[in-house]
C-alpha cells in the first residue's frame, strides 16, 4: 500500500461515514486507514476446531460442535422462563439455552437436524449448557467461505452503542485489504527477515487480523512485534547515540584532593562491591569529554548516597559545582546533614535551599553560588528556579528520578555553557527491559548488592482485628528502645478525609501510649515546614518514640534506630510504596519489623501486593509483580512517556522479543550507524517516518 493511502482520513472507507468516524477517533484513536490496520484484535473466536460433547472440560472457552435438537422444553424460573433444548451428538448430551427471544427460536429451529453450534459453555446442574449459541445447519455451514479464526476487536461502550460492532471493525478492515490489495512495504530489511524467518509485513498484518490458523497467527504475532519494538530501540540507540557524539561535557580529567582524602580517610564504612563498580562506572563517564547521562538504580537501603557524594567529589575536584535536588524538604535536609557531617572536614562550603529559606538566607546563597564561593547547594525544586544562577554547575545530581518530571530534569541541563553532567537516582526499581525502554536515552548502573550487616525485615499481614496485640508488640520494642513509625494513606483527592483518619489513628495511639511513658510525633503535609521540621528532629534525636504520618515519611528518612513499621490500610497503598516504606526501617543493628493492616475485605490484587511483600524484599522482585499488576501505564513516570503506547507488543509479556529486537538494531547501528547501506534503505526510511511523527522524542529531549 503506498504511504498516502496508509494515511487517508478513515471518513473515506467504505461504510465508515462522518459519525462513525468521529466516533472511532474519540474512541479507539483510529483517524487514519494506518491506525486502523495497526488496530488489532485483543482474540480471536477459534473456528478451526470441533469438539465433541465428551471432549468439553469445565475450563474450555468458546467451543464448537456439531450435534443435533432432540427435544426443546419451557421452564419456568423464578423471573420469566428459559427455552432449553437437548442437543446430542454421538458422545453425549448438553443442553442449549435461551432467556430472550424464545418464541422465533421455537418456530425456526429444526429438530433432529444437524447444526454447527458455537459458544461459551458453563457447567450446570451435573451437564454442560450453552446459552445463546451461534447456530448454523450444518448444510449450510458448508456452502459459506470462511476464515477459520474470527477476530474480536477491544471495544468500548460508546462504539457499541453507535453501532460499530465486531462486525463493522472486521468488515471495514477487510475493506481495507481490499483497497491495498494487501500490497505493503515491508519496513524490515531483506536479511533480517530471512535470518529470523519473519513473515513478511503483508501477510503477518493479513494473519493478525483473519489468521488461518493459529500457527499463522502465532508467526504473524510475533512478526509485528518485533517490528514494533525493533523501531522503538533503534529510535533510543540511535538517539542516545547522537547524545554522545554532539553533547560535549566537562571533561573531569583529575581524580584530586578531596577524593582520594575523603576516600582514605574519612568513609565511615567500606564500599560494597556495587558500589565500587558503580563509582568506576561514574568515573569514567565524567572523564570521557561528553555529557553523562547517567541513571543509578539501587534498592531502599542500598547506599546511593555515599555514591553521590563521591561524584561530586570529583567534580568539586575538577574545579566544578555541583548541586543534589531531593523531591521533599525533609528529605534534602536529611541528605544536608548527612553530607555535611561528611565533609566538614574538607573545607567544602554547602548549602540548602529550599522553599522555605528566608529571602535574606537565599540572596546570599545566590550570590556565593555566582561567584563560586559555594561549592555544593543540597536543594529541593528551588534549585531550578531562573535566579539560581551557577558560578560553574559541572554536576547535578537528582534523588528520587520519579517525582521530578522530565521538563525539570531537562532545565538543569541549561545551568551552564555545557549542560553538566547528571546523575538521576531511583529508588524504585525498574525491571530492566522497561527501563530500557523508558530510560533509553539514559545509561544505566546498578546498586544491586545491600550493604553487610543487614538483617532481613521480618514482614507480616495483620487485620485490624488484631490490634490489640499490634500494640502489645509496639509496647515491647519501645520498652526495648526501638522506635516506631505507624503510617497512614494518602490520597491527593481526598486530603481532608485521609487528614481525619491520621488524626482519628493518631488520638487511639496516644489514648493507648500516653505520656509521659510515650511520646509521640505526628507528620502530615498540612503541617508548616518548621513544625514539621520539628517533629521529624525530635524523632531524629531520639525523644519521641512514635511517628504518626502520612506518606510524606516515604521518601529517604534515615532513623537507623526506628526498627517497627507499621503501614494502616496497607491495601491503599501501591506495592512500590509499600516497599519504599519498608525500606525505612532496617537500617541499624536491631531486628526490624514491618506490620501490614487491613481490614478483611480485599481485593484480589490488594491481596497479591500484601503477599509480594510479606514473600520477598527484593525490590526489583516486587517492581516485576507490580508491573504484571498495573501495567507499564500506570508506572511512575510512563504515562508521559509515549513510549508505551504499544500497539500490539507488551512490554512485560514479550520481554524475550524486546531482548531480541535490541540486539538486532545495536547489530545493525553498528554495522551501519548512519543507516547508509542499500540494504537498509527501507530502515532508514521507516526511522525518518518515526521520527517526523516524533512519537517517541517527546519525553527525552
Ligand atoms: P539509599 O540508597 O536508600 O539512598 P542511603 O544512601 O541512605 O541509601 O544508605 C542507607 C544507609 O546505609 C545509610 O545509613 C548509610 O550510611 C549506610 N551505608 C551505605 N553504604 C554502606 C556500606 N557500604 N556499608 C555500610 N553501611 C552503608
Ligand atoms: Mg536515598
Amino acid at each position: 500500500m503506498n504511504p498516502s493511502l496508509l494515511q487517508t482520513p478513515i471518513d473515506y472507507l467504505k461504510g465508515i461515514g462522518p459519525n462513525r468516524a468521529e466516533i472511532l477517533r474519540k474512541e479507539i484513536g483510529v483517524h487514519t486507514y494506518g491506525d486502523l490496520l495497526n488496530f488489532f484484535p485483543n482474540r480471536y473466536l477459534d473456528k478451526t476446531r470441533f469438539y465433541k460433547i465428551a471432549q468439553l472440560e469445565k475450563n474450555t472457552s468458546e467451543v464448537q460442535i456439531v450435534g443435533k435438537i432432540v427435544h426443546l422444553r419451557t421452564v419456568e424460573q423464578k423471573k420469566g422462563k428459559r427455552l432449553v433444548a437437548d442437543f446430542v451428538d454421538d458422545t453425549g448430551k448438553m443442553e442449549l439455552v435461551w432467556f430472550r427471544g424464545q418464541k422465533w427460536i421455537r418456530e425456526n429451529l429444526k429438530l433432529n437436524t444437524p447444526y454447527v453450534i458455537f459458544g461459551k459453555t458453563s457447567w450446570f446442574n451435573g451437564l454442560f449448557s450453552m446459552p445463546h449459541p451461534e447456530m448454523e445447519l450444518v448444510e449450510e455451514y458448508k456452502k459459506n467461505l470462511r476464515t477459520a479464526m474470527q477476530p474480536v476487536y477491544p471495544s468500548t461502550e460508546r462504539l457499541g452503542k453507535a453501532g460499530v460492532t465486531n462486525r463493522v471493525i472486521s468488515r471495514c478492515v477487510q475493506q481495507l485489504f481490499l483497497e491495498s490489495g494487501n500490497k505493503f512495504v515491508d519496513p524490515l530489511p531483506e536479511n533480517l527477515l530471512e535470518e529470523l524467518h519473519l513473515l513478511p509485513k503483508a501477510e503477518a498484518l493479513f494473519n493478525a487480523h483473519f489468521p488461518r490458523s493459529q500457527e499463522l497467527l502465532a508467526k504473524a504475532q510475533f512478526r509485528l512485534k518485533f517490528e514494533e519494538l525493533f523501531y522503538i530501540q533503534l529510535q533510543l540507540l540511535i538517539k542516545n547515540m547522537i547524545r554522545k557524539q554532539k553533547i560535549r561535557g566537562f571533561p573531569f580529567e583529575e581524580v584530586g584532593s578531596h577524593f582520594t582524602e575523603f576516600y582514605e580517610n574519612h568513609l565511615p564504612f567500606e564500599l560494597t562491591n556495587a558500589q565500587k563498580r558503580v563509582i568506576k562506572e561514574i568515573r569514567q563517564d565524567l572523564g570521557s569529554g561528553a555529557q553523562m547521562n547517567r541513571l543509578l538504580q539501587g534498592d531502599v537501603g542500598s547506599g546511593k548516597t555515599i555514591v553521590a557524594l563521591m561524584s561530586i567529589l570529583l567534580a568539586l575536584d575538577n574545579g566544578f559545582q555541583a548541586c543534589l535536588m531531593a523531591p521533599t524538604e525533609i528529605l534534602s535536609i536529611q541528605h544536608f546533614n548527612g553530607i555535611l557531617d561528611l565533609v566538614t572536614d574538607l573545607g567544602i562550603k554547602v548549602r540548602l535551599l529550599t522553599g522555605s529559606t528566608k529571602t535574606s538566607e537565599r540572596r546570599e546563597i545566590h550570590e556565593a553560588l555566582e561567584n563560586g564561593e559555594l561549592h555544593l547547594l543540597i536543594g529541593t525544586h528551588a534549585l531550578l528556579e531562573e535566579k539560581v544562577k551557577f558560578h560553574n554547575l559541572g554536576l547535578a545530581i537528582i534523588d528520587e528520578q520519579h517525582r521530578f518530571g522530565v521538563a525539570q530534569r531537562a532545565r538543569l541541563w541549561k545551568k551552564n555553557h555545557l549542560p553538566p553532567h547528571v546523575l538521576v537516582m531511583t529508588a524504585t526499581p525498574i525491571p530492566r527491559t522497561l527501563a530500557m525502554s523508558l530510560y533509553g536515552d539514559l545509561d544505566i548502573s546498578v546498586i544491586d548488592e545491600l550493604p553487610p550487616g543487614r538483617k532481613e525485615i521480618k514482614t507480616v499481614h495483620r487485620y485490624d482485628s488484631n490490634r490489640l496485640k499490634v500494640f502489645a508488640f509496639i509496647r515491647d520494642e519501645i520498652r526495648k528502645g526501638r522506635q516506631i513509625y505507624i503510617v497512614y494513606p494518602l490520597i491527593q483527592e481526598s486530603e481532608t478525609m485521609d487528614y481525619k483518619d491520621l488524626m482519628d489513628g493518631y488520638e487511639s495511639i496516644a489514648r493507648e501510649f500516653s505520656m509521659p511513658e510515650f511520646q509521640i510525633s505526628i507528620l502530615h503535609g498540612q503541617m508548616k515546614p518548621a513544625d514539621k521540621d520539628y517533629e521529624m528532629d525530635r524523632f531524629v534525636k531520639g525523644e519521641t518514640q512514635i511517628m504518626v504520618a502520612t506518606t510524606v515519611i516515604e521518601v529517604g528518612v534515615n532513623v537507623p534506630n526506628a526498627s517497627v513499621m507499621i503501614i494502616e490500610s496497607a491495601e491503599r497503598f501501591g506495592l512500590s510504596q509499600l516497599h519504599q516504606l519498608r525500606g525505612r526501617v532496617g537500617r541499624g543493628a536491631e531486628q526490624s519489623f514491618c506490620i501490614l493492616m487491613t481490614g478483611h475485605k480485599l481485593s484480589n490484587d490488594s491481596k497479591t501486593r500484601l503477599e509480594t511483600m510479606v514473600r520477598t524484599a527484593d525490590g526489583f522482585e516486587i517492581a516485576e509483580v507490580d508491573l504484571k499488576l498495573r501495567g507499564p501505564g500506570d508506572l511512575m513516570g510512563t504515562q508521559q512517556s509515549g513510549v508505551l503506547n504499544l500497539k500490539i507488543a507488551d512490554i512485560v509479556k514479550d520481554n524475550d522479543i524486546l531482548k531480541s529486537a535490541r540486539h538486532y538494531a545495536l547489530q545493525l547501528l553498528k554495522e551501519d550507524p548512519k543507516l547508509e547501506l542499500e540494504k537498509n534503505k527501507v530502515v532508514k526510511y521507516t526511522y525518518s517516518q518515526l521520527v517526523k511523527e516524533k512519537n517517541i522524542w517527546n519525553y527525552i529531549s
